[in-house]
């Protein structure tokens, strides 16, 4: 057997239909007295809802959290801590609110109770993001790491099929990744192969049947995984590209995930043969990189750049981006094999 060094990240999980009802009890348990309730404009009814079932526990809401984490944002949330006085964070929502508590947490050392409402999974991560001057900066601590995570499925059935889909995709990427990663031990391969297998199963049965309770359920289950994957291990090339085409050319976060994400597993399928035997398994084909191209086109969402905006002109500059900057990925990267593998997923070519 290989030798691994496996590190825990500590966190509590609540996980059931119904669970966010406990709120209250999960502030008490973290011996907080006045929590400040986050979301996003969208998901003020939300956060208006757990203020109201924390009562005297809840300092009030901020329903201000946008994408990307911009540092004018967190300033203003910085200033609404302070003035209600708060002793801690909830943050309900997706990785948008969750990305404001933890650079609310950053800056304060304030603990974050999470309860996610999309398969982001950065409430599983010690990983920050802060958007100045256009410039989105990330870093690792376990400060922002939130104390307890409520995965309660009534808050993301709401969820749009078609968002589920993306966002269930952007959480099998997490896995892929963690499966080549060089942090991966037994027991990553077996949350991030097990993470998978969950997506895959429902994700499907949520585009045909919107109000199927089950499969919502067991793609929360899968985009836990995919988040406790994803905050264990480094990303590599895909989770390196979508940053680079999410960030300089303004296309949509989840849906590059999942044009990106089959053809990235082409690409290192030759490097990294027992990551792909893991995920071609999980998703019951015979390959990795095509199975996951069959599951984007059953989810019927965007499998090609082009129909998310990218110019063809743009690719070189992509491609000279995205190797810009020496970084761990199973295949070697040269500017030139990164510029083929943009111009496959512009075309959005089916793997072989
Ligand atoms: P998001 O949080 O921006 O949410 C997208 C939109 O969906 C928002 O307008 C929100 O109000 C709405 N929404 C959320 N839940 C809903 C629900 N249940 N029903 C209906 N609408 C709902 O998007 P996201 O995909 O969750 O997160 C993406 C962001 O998270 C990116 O900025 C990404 O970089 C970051 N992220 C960070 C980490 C990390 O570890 N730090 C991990 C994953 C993603």
């Amino acid at each position: 057997m290989q030798r691994f060094v496996h590190t825990a990240l500590p966190a509590r999980v609540v996980f059931g239909r119904g669970s966010s009802g406990t709120l209250a009890q999960e502030v008490q348990q973290l011996g907080l007295k006045r929590v400040l309730v986050l979301s996003t404009p969208g998901k003020a009814a939300l956060a208006q809802r757990l203020a109201k079932q924390l009562g005297p526990l809840a300092a009030g809401i901020h329903p201000h959290a946008v994408m990307h984490v911009p540092a004018a944002v967190v300033d203003v949330a910085l200033q609404a801590v302070a003035a209600a006085q708060a002793d801690g964070i909830v943050a309900a929502g997706g990785g948008s609110t969750i990305g404001l508590g933890k650079a609310i947490a950053l800056e304060s050392g304030l603990p974050q109770i999470a309860v996610p409402t999309t398969y982001a999974g950065s409430e599983m991560t010690p990983i920050w993001g802060l958007t100045r001057d256009g410039v989105k900066t990330t870093g690792r601590s376990t400060t922002v790491l939130p104390k307890t995570v409520i995965y309660d499925a009534d808050l993301s059935d709401a969820l749009p099929a078609a968002t589920a889909a993306v966002s269930g995709m952007n959480a099998i990427a997490h896995c892929v990744e963690g499966l080549y990663a060089p942090e991966v031990s037994p027991l990553i391969s077996l949350m991030a192969e097990e993470g998978i297998r969950a997506l895959a199963a429902s994700l499907p049965r949520i585009v045909r049947q919107a109000d199927d309770k089950d499969a919502r359920e067991q793609a929360l289950y899968g985009a836990w995984l995919a988040g406790s994957v994803l905050g264990l291990v480094g990303m590599a090339l895909h989770h390196k590209l979508c940053h680079t085409l999410g960030g300089s050319f303004d296309l949509p976060h989840a849906e590059v995930h999942s044009v990106m994400i089959a053809q990235v597993t082409a690409f290192n399928a030759p490097a990294a043969p027992d990551a792909m035997a893991r995920i071609a398994r999980a998703l019951g084909s015979s390959s990795a990189a095509a199975g996951l191209y069959e599951l984007a086109t059953r989810l019927q969402i965007p499998q090609a750049l082009r129909d998310l905006g990218m110019r063809a002109d743009d690719l070189d500059r992509a491609a000279e981006l995205a190797t810009r900057n020496p970084y761990y990925n199973p295949r070697e990267l040269t500017r030139d094999n990164v510029r083929a593998l943009l111009q496959a997923a512009w075309e959005g070519t089916r793997p072989a």
